[in-house]
C-alpha cells in the first residue's frame, strides 16, 4: 500500500529526516511514537505533499509520489496523494461552515460529487462517528472531541485508501481523547489502512499491527507492539516510554 525508502528532509542547515524507510500493508494500522522534535510530523507532511522531501522514494499502491528525491508533476501528485487523507492535531475545520458543509464542500468541489450524494454520504459518516445530531451546527458549538470526530468524518468523505493521523488527541482531555480513540478503533476494526502518530501508548499497544519508534531524525526501531514495547532493543525507547507515563 505504501513504501517509503530513504526519505531525507532538511530545513536549511537542519536535517530533520535522515534516511527514513518503512512500508505499510493494506489494512494495517501503524503507530508512530517518539519524542517531540523527532521528525514525525515532517514525515507525514512529506508523504502527503504538504512538505517537499529532499531525497528518497515514496510509493503509494506502487505508484511513485517521489522517486530519487524528485516529486512527480503536480497533477500526478494531486492524484496520487488524494489516496491519503490526513487528520491534524488542531482539527482544521472551516469555522464559517456547518458540520454538514464541512463534510460536503470538498467532495462536491474537488471530486465532482452531486450535492445529493454528498449529503447522503455525509449523514452516513456522521452516524459512524456518533454525531448525527450535530449536522447543522457550527464548529464553535462542538467540544474538541466532537470537532476531531467531524474531522475524521470529513477525511473519510474523500474515500481515502489510507488515513494519516498526526497526534489527533494531543489537545484533548482524557474523556474526549477516549471518544476519539473509540472512533479510530472502529476504523482499525474495519481494516482501514492507518498511520497514527500518537502519545497514546494504550491505543498503540491495543490497536496497532506495527509500531515505528522515531528519534533523532530516523526510525530507530520498528516491529510488532510486543517487539517494540516489551522487548525494545534501543534504550531510547524505554526512556521515551517512561518519560510520558
Ligand atoms: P515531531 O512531529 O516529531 O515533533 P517535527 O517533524 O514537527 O517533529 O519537527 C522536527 C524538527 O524539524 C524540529 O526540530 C522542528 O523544529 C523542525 N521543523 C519542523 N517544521 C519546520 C519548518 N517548517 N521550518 C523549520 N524547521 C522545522
Ligand atoms: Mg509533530
Amino acid at each position: 500500500m505504501l513504501e517509503v525508502r530513504n526519505l531525507k528532509k532538511s530545513f536549511g542547515d537542519v536535517q530533520v529526516l535522515d534516511g527514513v524507510s518503512f512500508s505499510v500493508e493494506r489494512g494495517e494500522a501503524v503507530a508512530v511514537i517518539g519524542p517531540s522534535g523527532g521528525g514525525k510530523s515532517t514525515m507525514l507532511r512529506c508523504m502527503i505533499g504538504l512538505e517537499r522531501a529532499d531525497g528518497g522514494d515514496i510509493l503509494i499502491e506502487g505508484e511513485p509520489l517521489m522517486e530519487n528525491g524528485v516529486y512527480v508533476p503536480d497533477r500526478r501528485m494531486r492524484k496520487v496523494s488524494a489516496k491519503m487523507g490526513m487528520v491534524f492535531q488542531a482539527f482544521n475545520l472551516f469555522p464559517h461552515m456547518t458540520v454538514l458543509d464541512n463534510l460536503t464542500a470538498a467532495p462536491i468541489a474537488v471530486r465532482g460529487m452531486t450535492k445529493k450524494d454528498a449529503l447522503e454520504q455525509a449523514r452516513e459518516r456522521l452516524h459512524e462517528v456518533g454525531l448525527s445530531e450535530k449536522a447543522g451546527v457550527y464548529p464553535r458549538a462542538l467540544s474538541g472531541g466532537q470537532k476531531q470526530r467531524v474531522a475524521i468524518a470529513r477525511a473519510l468523505m474523500m474515500q481515502p485508501d489510507m488515513l494519516l493521523f498526526d497526534e489527533p488527541t494531543s489537545s484533548l482531555d482524557p474523556q474526549l481523547t477516549a471518544e476519539v480513540l473509540a472512533v479510530m478503533k472502529k476504523l482499525v476494526a474495519k481494516r482501514m489502512t492507518m498511520i497514527v502518530v500518537t502519545h497514546e501508548m494504550g491505543f498503540a499497544r491495543e490497536a496497532a499491527d506495527k509500531v515505528l519508534f522515531m528519534c533523532d531524525r530516523e526510525i530507530v526501531e520498528q516491529g510488532t507492539t510486543s517487539e517494540v514495547f516489551d522487548h525494545p532493543k534501543d534504550p531510547r525507547i524505554r526512556d521515551f516510554i517512561s518519560s510520558i507515563l
